[in-house]
């Protein structure tokens, strides 16, 4: 049974993905912050075999290392690192707020990379070899028209340059590393105006992940496969 991590599990496209990816057969690794508030997830955890739910607080260092210590050595196949915040809301210029920036930085940039390195003996040791990261067409140069948004906007740019270096790294290795976007989905992020379901997003980006090629590792796509220009 393959193995696959999904981080931010508790709500939103991150609780979808688990959804789905139990009932394609995986063994789901659910990271969320608080387990003991995680209602939906734990109600999941208790209908379905192979499913575990672990703590892990991206913002914090030791939560990271306790989260890869409880994973115990187990071999992954697939990551999907799905947590993120968009930061401050109100991000335009002459208000950008350094701390607010930091932080998206650590959760967003930072965290996925470190966590990233953190798995690589558990992630060599699976047979998948496929590595997720949910960024954002709002992380996409070529897509800025209309500017603001320098908080969220940077750290998931930030992040596409950790994707592609983690692609050119990895590549030896045979593991495929993608930069996606999810669509802009109904949750509490997306908002309600959003214009697709979180059950869309999810099947689109399970799909792309476990059909890309190594030729495509290092890629910006789309929920629905199409290449994003960075
Ligand atoms: P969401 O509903 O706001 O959920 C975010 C998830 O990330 C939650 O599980 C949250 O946990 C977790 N998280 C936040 N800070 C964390 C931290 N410090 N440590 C660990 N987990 C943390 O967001 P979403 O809409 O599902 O978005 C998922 C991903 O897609 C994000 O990376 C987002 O940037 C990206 N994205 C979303 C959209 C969209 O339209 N929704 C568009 C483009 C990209 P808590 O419940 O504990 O806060």
């Amino acid at each position: 049974m393959k193995h696959i991590v999904i981080t931010g599990a508790n709500r939103g496209i991150g609780l979808e993905l688990v959804r789905q990816a139990r009932s394609k057969g995986y063994a789901v690794t659910a990271a969320c912050r608080r387990p003991d508030t995680a209602e939906e997830l734990l109600a999941l955890r208790d209908e379905h075999r192979n499913l575990d739910v672990l703590p892990l607080e991206l913002s914090d260092a030791h939560s990271i290392d306790r989260f890869v210590h409880e994973l115990d050595g187990r071999a992954i196949d697939v990551f999907i690192n799905n947590a993120g915040i968009y930061g401050q809301r109100d991000a335009t210029l002459g208000n950008v707020d350094p701390e607010a920036w930091h932080r998206a930085f650590q959760v967003n940039t930072i965290a996925p990379l470190i966590l990233t390195q953190k798995l690589l003996p558990q992630l060599r040791d699976g047979a998948g070899r496929r590595l997720a990261y949910l960024s954002s067409k709002m992380g996409s140069i070529a897509d800025n028209t209309s500017g603001g948004s320098y908080v969220y906007r940077s750290t998931k740019s930030a992040l596409n340059q950790v994707v592609r270096s983690l692609a050119e790294d990895l590549k030896p290795d045979g593991f495929i590393a993608l930069a996606l976007h999810p669509g802009w989905v109904r949750t509490d992020m997306g908002g309600p105006n959003g214009l697709i379901d979180t059950e869309t997003s999810a099947a689109g980006l399970l799909s792309v992940i476990e059909s890309a090629t190594a030729g495509q590792s290092g890629q910006f796509l789309n929920y629905d496969g199409g290449v994003i220009e960075w």
